[in-house]
């Protein structure tokens, strides 16, 4: 890894000293009054990509350690801080929040998702709406102590406020943050299967997989489950970004966004208690999953009451792709995934988006969804999808490659992310009573 990275500080010095002339960073009062201040008058937030107006301040940061973190396929960023307590307070007080898209002010319209109560005791709080007044709007925001995160969407241009992982030097406790849009990346690297995930063939013995059919058919595909997934990392991605935990509730939340949906509530218990344990194991970087499980038998599970586990790795492993799953009639994996949160050499970045996306799609396979190509499905609707909007392809979530412009969605038979041969959404509401049932 790290070829992507690194390369392009002399391009961005090159940007920043541009920029540099024309932007203000918003001190506080107590600050003395910048160079930059005296050149123009004009609030330095108004110009930030992505911002909450006041509650918004510019940075131009020379650091390299700034560049590292980073991906190099997101070609233009802004450097912000937030004023977090406030933006919380507004938030979790219903008040109205504007948000500025390129310029454009635009009032949210959010709820806080509750699903995630561990999150919420350690002040990390979610939120899930859409623009006021505009079709095909979506937001995402999750606010914890450091760092907001968010994903706001309008009509398939998506706006991203990620995390730098690195303190702001003005600030106490705020971390350094970048917002861009999908407009700003071209993806850099080979693209990839996501995981080596058998073609879902029905692997486990006769017996079994009558019972997991019986036990779907007694199932209400109606009603709404509870999956709890104990979630663990490593060392590594503790150390790497010690808002890892922000991040993690964010990865959540967005897939929570569609599983919702489908009537499941997936609730995380958070578990570093084997961090360095997994940080230690020789095998972590080579074989993620199987070295996750030995850590985390079944019987861990149980007494965590946890139906699954998942793995969110630190490491760029030499696993072929950037996750893995045993998938749903595996016979001794069916309750364990792996999503790796370190950039690779692929198009896969350490974004949030990406890492939802793979995130996700290893969480699918856990209900028995599966690829584009299912050749050995008995359900053989169940597929992943392509569609084309907008002058490109889109994919949804389960597909087998993993592409920047997968979306956060599984096929679905709606005419529009699916249709009665790809309904990857079918196959999770047959099994979710299953999953919900393994503890
Ligand atoms: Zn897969």
């Amino acid at each position: 890894m790290n070829g992507k990275i690194g390369l392009r500080a002399f391009s961005m010095l090159l940007a920043v000293m541009l920029v540099s002339v024309v932007l203000v960073p918003a001190v506080s009062a107590s600050d003395s009054k910048s160079k930059d201040e005296q050149m123009s008058n004009r609030s330095a937030s108004e110009k930030a990509l992505v911002h909450f107006g006041d509650l918004t301040e510019m940075r131009i940061a020379d650091e390299k350690e700034v560049y590292t973190k980073i991906p190099s396929s997101i070609k233009n960023y802004d450097l912000v801080v937030f004023d977090l307590p406030k933006i919380r307070e507004h938030l979790l007080h219903g008040d109205q929040l504007t948000v500025y898209l390129e310029g454009q002010p635009y009032t949210m319209d959010l709820q806080e998702t509750t699903i995630d109560t561990e999150a919420i005791a350690t002040g990390i709080h979610s939120f899930t709406g859409s623009l006021t007044g505009v079709e095909d709007s979506q937001v995402l925001l999750t606010v914890g102590n450091n760092v907001l995160l968010g994903r706001i969407v309008i009509d398939y241009t998506e706006y991203f406020i990620e995390s730098t992982s690195i303190q702001d030097s003005k600030s106490s406790s705020a971390f350094l943050q970048y917002v861009y849009s999908s407009k700003d990346i071209v993806p850099e690297g080979d693209t990839i299967p996501i995981d080596s995930h058998p073609l879902s063939t029905h692997a486990i013995d006769e017996k079994a997989y009558a019972l997991k059919k019986m036990l779907e058919e007694q199932a209400d595909p109606r009603a709404t489950v509870t999956v709890r997934v104990l979630v663990a990392t490593d060392s590594q991605w503790m150390t790497d970004e010690p808002d890892w935990q922000d991040t993690a509730a964010a990865i959540i939340q967005y897939c929570n966004y569609d599983f919702n949906t489908l009537g499941v509530n997936i609730v995380p218990i958070y578990d570093t208690s084997k961090a360095q344990q997994l940080s230690n194991d020789p095998q972590i970087i080579s074989s993620p999953l199987s070295a996750f499980k030995n850590y985390f038998p079944e019987s861990y599970l149980n007494s965590k009451s946890a139906d699954l586990g998942l793995y969110l790795g630190g490491y760029d492993s030499s696993f072929q792709g950037v996750g893995s799953s045993g998938g749903y009639d595996h016979s001794s994996l069916y309750r364990y995934a792996w999503a790796q949160m370190a950039d690779d050499p692929s198009t896969y970045d350490a974004v949030l988006k990406d890492r939802a996306i793979v995130t996700m799609h290893e969480l699918g396979h856990a209900f028995d969804a599966a690829h584009e190509y299912a050749p050995y499905q008995t359900e053989t609707y169940n597929r992943a999808y392509e569609f084309y909007e907008h002058n490109q392809y889109w994919q949804t979530v389960m597909w087998g490659c993993f592409m920047k412009s997968a979306w956060l969605q599984f096929s679905a038979n709606d005419g529009f992310y699916g249709d009665a041969n790809h309904d990857n959404s079918r196959r999770i509401t047959e099994t979710k009573g299953v999953v919900a049932s393994y503890c």
